[in-house]
C-alpha cells in the first residue's frame, strides 16, 4: 500500500481525490555496484501531522512541496526487515526518520542506511537512572520522544523563555492553545510541572478542557473556544466572515479577561501558538511586559485559501492585527516563529530531559490517538482540523 499526492489541495483536503491509496510491488534492491549499504523498511507506524497539509501546497515553506505523484511525506516508525551492504543495522532493528529520505505513506521502502537512525534505549536516553523504566510503547518516539515532544521542548523552552517563580516575584503566566492536543498537552505539562507556571488552556470541548485540568492537572483555567464559536454563531444573525471574525475576537476577549481574573492574573508572559487567527490577536492584546510569544503553527488558517483576497483588511493570512504593532514595542514583547528542526543537533539532549520528565511523571505519558491501516491516513489527516483527534494521531501500518 501506497499513498501518493494526486493533487493539490487549496482548501479542505479530500482524502480520495488528494491523496488516493495505490497498490505496488515491494520494492527489491537494486543491481548497481553495491557500495551504498541499504536497508528495507517495513512501516510499523506514520506520525499524522497538521504540517502536512502545508507540505501538500506549493507555497514557499521550510520544506519543499511534496511533488505531484510523490510519495506522501511523514515522520515513520520502521523494523528493518533486509540489510544489503555494510551497515550497523541489522534485521529487526526499529528506526526512525523525520520527513526525509525514508519516504513516508508506504509500507514499505528501501533506503540508504544512513538516512535512518536506530531508536534509543531508555538506558540511552536517562543517565543512572534508578528505577527500571516502566514499559512504554514504541509510538513514544513518535509522541514525546518525537518531533511532537520536541516541538514542545524547543518552543516553550528556547522560545518561550520561562522564568522559575524563584526567579521572579510570581509564576509566570502561560496561555497554550489547542492545548489538548498532541504539542500543546505537553506544553502545558512543561510549563506547569517543570516551570511552575500558571498555566491557561484553550481547547475545542468539554472533554478535553477536562483533561488538562482533572487529568493531566496541567492547567489552572481553560477556555472552550469551540462552545464560544458556536455560541457567536448561534446569535450573529450574519454569515459575513470579517462580521464573525470580529465577533469571535470579542467574544474570545471577555472570556480570556474572565480566566486571568480567575486565576489572578493582570496579563500573559508567555503565549505558546498552535492556532493563529482571532486567538492569537487576542492574546496579543493582553502580553504582560517583556512577553514572549512562540508561534508555532497556525492551524485555524491552513486550509483558508491564499490566493484569494481576505474579507477583512485587518486580517493577513495568518490573522495577525497590524493594531498591536504599537503595544509590543512599547510592552518590549518578543513574536517568534520556529521550525523544530532548526534544532535537530540538540534533539539527543532534549529527548533526555524529556524521558527524564516522563519517568519522573512530570509529563504524564498519555495514550496515542491510533488509527489501524495506512488506507485511513488521508482522512486521518483531515481530522486534524476539526479537532476529531485525541491527542498525538498515528496510524499504525503494520506489525512488528
Ligand atoms: P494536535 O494534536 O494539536 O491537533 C490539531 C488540533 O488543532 C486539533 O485537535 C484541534 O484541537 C485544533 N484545531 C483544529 N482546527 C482549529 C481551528 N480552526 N481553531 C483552533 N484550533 C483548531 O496537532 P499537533 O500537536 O501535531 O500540532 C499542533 C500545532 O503545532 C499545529 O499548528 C502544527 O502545525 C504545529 N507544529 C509546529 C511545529 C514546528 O516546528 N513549528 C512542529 C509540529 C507541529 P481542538 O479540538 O482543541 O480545537
Amino acid at each position: 500500500k501506497v499513498v501518493r499526492l494526486a493533487h493539490r489541495p487549496t482548501t479542505d483536503i479530500d482524502p480520495s481525490y488528494h491523496l488516493p491509496l495505490t497498490y505496488e510491488s515491494v520494492p527489491t534492491f537494486p543491481d548497481d555496484d553495491g557500495k551504498t549499504p541499504l536497508v528495507l523498511l517495513h512501516r510499523l507506524y506514520l506520525s499524522i501531522d497538521p504540517a502536512m497539509r502545508g507540505w501538500m501546497s506549493s507555497a514557499r515553506s521550510y520544506l519543499p512541496p511534496v511533488a505531484i505523484n510523490a510519495v506522501m511525506r511523514g515522520a515513520t516508525l520502521s523494523e528493518v526487515v533486509a540489510v544489503r551492504g555494510a551497515s550497523r543495522l541489522k534485521v529487526g532493528d526499529v528506526v526512525s526518520e523525520f520527513a526525509g529520505e525514508a519516504g513516508g505513506w508506504q509500507e514499505y521502502v528501501i533506503v540508504s542506511a544512513r538516512s535512518v537512525r536506530k531508536i534509543e534505549t531508555w538506558s540511552e536516553l536517562v543517565d543512572n537512572h534508578q528505577q527500571t523504566p516502566r514499559e512504554l510503547p514504541l509510538t513514544i518516539h513518535l509522541s514525546v520522544l518525537g518531533t511532537t515532544g520536541l516541538t514542545a521542548y524547543f518552543g516553550f523552552i528556547h522560545v518561550g523563555c520561562p522564568r522559575l517563580p524563584s526567579e521572579t516575584k510570581r509564576p509566570e503566566v502561560v496561555l497554550v492553545n489547542a492545548a489538548a492536543g498532541a504539542v500543546g498537552s505537553i506544553v502545558c505539562q512543561i510549563a506547569k510541572n517543570v516551570y511552575g507556571c500558571k498555566v491557561i488552556g484553550v481547547a475545542g470541548s468539554d472533554a478535553k478542557c477536562r483533561l488538562l485540568i482533572d487529568d493531566l492537572k496541567c492547567c489552572d483555567a481553560v477556555i472552550n473556544y469551540r462552545e464560544m464559536e458556536n455560541e457567536v454563531e448561534r446569535g450573529a444573525g450574519t454569515a459575513d466572515p470579517a462580521e464573525l471574525f470580529a465577533l469571535k475576537s470579542t467574544e474570545f476577549q471577555k472570556r480570556l479577561r474572565r480566566v486571568l481574573k480567575q486565576i489572578d492574573a493582570k496579563g500573559l508572559d508567555i503565549v505558546f501558538d498552535n492556532v493563529g487567527g482571532y486567538q492569537l490577536n487576542e492574546c496579543l492584546s493582553r502580553l504582560n511586559y517583556f512577553a514572549r510569544v512562540a508561534i508555532c503553527g497556525a492551524i485555524s488558517g491552513y486550509n483558508n485559501d491564499l490566493t484569494k483576497q481576505q474579507t477583512d483588511n485587518n486580517v493577513s493570512p495568518t490573522g495577525l492585527y497590524m493594531k498591536h504593532g504599537m503595544a509590543i514595542i512599547s510592552l518590549r514583547a518578543k513574536i517568534q516563529g520556529f521550525i523544530v528542526l532548526d534544532y535537530i543537533k540538540e534533539w539527543s539532549n532534549a529527548k533526555k530531559d524529556l524521558a527524564r520528565w516522563v519517568l519522573e511523571g512530570k509529563i504524564r505519558y498519555q495514550k496515542e490517538d491510533i488509527r489501524d491501516g495506512l488506507e485511513n491516513a488521508p482522512s486521518a489527516l483531515v481530522d486534524l482540523f476539526h479537532g476529531n483527534n485525541n491527542g498525538k494521531l498515528i496510524v499504525k501500518v503494520g506489525e512488528q
